[in-house]
């Protein structure tokens, strides 16, 4: 496939080719049905039969236990920043802030704190490291009262993660946008884990919340019904129309997903793709990552030049050799490889050589 690029881009991310190509052979008349997916009615027998497989396949690939809802919402994960404290805040909810989209999370939940509908504690904050570091677990201001803790193990930007699930004593939301089905998890540790599409589920437009049963039915009064969990969980995510063709591209994700062998061995691709890259950052003088090592994203590799003005210069020459996206957030400017699922270990080495090749002639 000579004309597709490597694309680095944090989201709306690289598909496997093997997805849209599958999706292709079945645009113009899925399954004999005469129709493309984006033209059924949602009520469908066709479309619920692709919509409840997707959740099976979803089902399979993390283990989600029986007493968890999966909802196939809109709006992306910042809706959920709302949506969140508006079906779970009742007193006090404890937030940690590890990078720009925890911080989103905790100014949208203290829009319901002004509201008066609850409290909102930041436990911690990693501010001082610069997003370098994740506060050590003694240093955080729990509150065992708390309706939930929430937090984010993959901030898409600064490149931070946490791989242990935090041990605290209320139940854990976690923003998994970014990191969701890269590595084994055990859901059964967590209350509600939601994810934006665009990453390694499948296109935008979807997002995913997978939420315990006991979680449900408590929503505020004000909480629209179309952001109630119990509305859409009773409704099967079809309160009103859902994100069809984005849901039935997801759910060849998953089934392209299933043929790698699953999340385990996918996992072990991508812990092999991200220690090659920060290897060669960390062996080089030309190439930096200021993450502290326990806590590098095996999603999100951001680097810097160490002669900023060369910046415009790689970039321009990634483009030319195919490596697209490379152009770190705007918000903390240098480089930055998103190598999700889709991207493979041979994508990876490629850059490699191209950064090399980069450093060698401009040193
Ligand atoms: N959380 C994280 C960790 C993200 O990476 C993103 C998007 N990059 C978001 C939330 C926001 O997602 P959306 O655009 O789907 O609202």
């Amino acid at each position: 496939f000579d004309q597709r690029v490597a694309n680095f881009c944090a989201g709306p991310a690289s598909m496997p080719t093997a997805v849209l190509q599958k999706a292709q052979a079945e645009l113009l008349n899925w399954h004999s049905s005469g129709m493309s997916v984006m033209e059924m009615s949602h009520r469908s027998s066709e479309f619920v039969g692709i919509a409840s497989k997707a959740e099976q396949d979803l089902r399979k690939l993390m283990n989600i236990p029986d007493n968890y809802k999966v909802l196939f919402l809109q709006g992306g994960a910042s809706l959920q920043f709302s949506a969140i404290p508006l079906n779970l805040l009742k007193g006090e909810a404890d937030y940690l802030d590890t990078g720009i989209w925890s911080k989103k999370a905790i100014s949208e939940a203290k829009r319901y704190e002004q509201a008066g509908l609850g409290k909102i504690n930041v436990v911690a904050s990693a501010k001082d490291s610069n997003y370098t570091t994740v506060p050590s677990r003694d240093s955080w201001q729990l509150n065992d009262n708390a309706d939930y803790f929430h937090y984010c193990p993959n901030e898409t930007i600064n490149g931070l993660a946490m791989f242990d699930v935090p041990a605290v004593n209320v139940p854990i939301v976690a923003d998994m946008s970014s990191c969701i089905l890269s590595s084994p998890i055990d859901v059964s540790k967590f209350g509600l884990i939601y994810a934006g599409a665009q990453k390694n589920i499948g296109p935008a437009g979807l997002t995913l919340v997978i939420v315990r049963d006991d979680l449900i039915g408590h929503a505020n009064l004000v909480c629209p019904s179309i952001l109630d969990y119990k509305n859409q969980a009773d409704n099967d995510s079809m309160v009103n129309t859902p994100a069809t063709f984005s849901w039935y591209l997801a759910g060849l994700v998953f089934e392209w997903l299933l043929e790698q062998g699953g999340v385990e061995a996918i996992y072990q691709q991508n812990l092999l793709k991200a220690q090659k890259l920060y290897e060669f950052i960390d062996q080089s003088d030309f190439y930096q990552n200021p993450v502290n090592k326990d806590n590098r994203s095996i999603m999100n590799v951001p680097f810097t030049l160490a002669d900023s003005q060369l910046d415009k210069t790689f970039l321009a020459k990634a483009d030319e050799a195919g490596f697209l996206n490379l152009k770190g957030h705007r918000s903390v400017g240098g480089m930055r490889a998103s190598i999700y699922n889709a991207i493979d270990l041979a994508t990876i080495e490629k850059l490699i050589k191209f950064m090399q090749q980069f450093e060698q002639t401009s040193v």
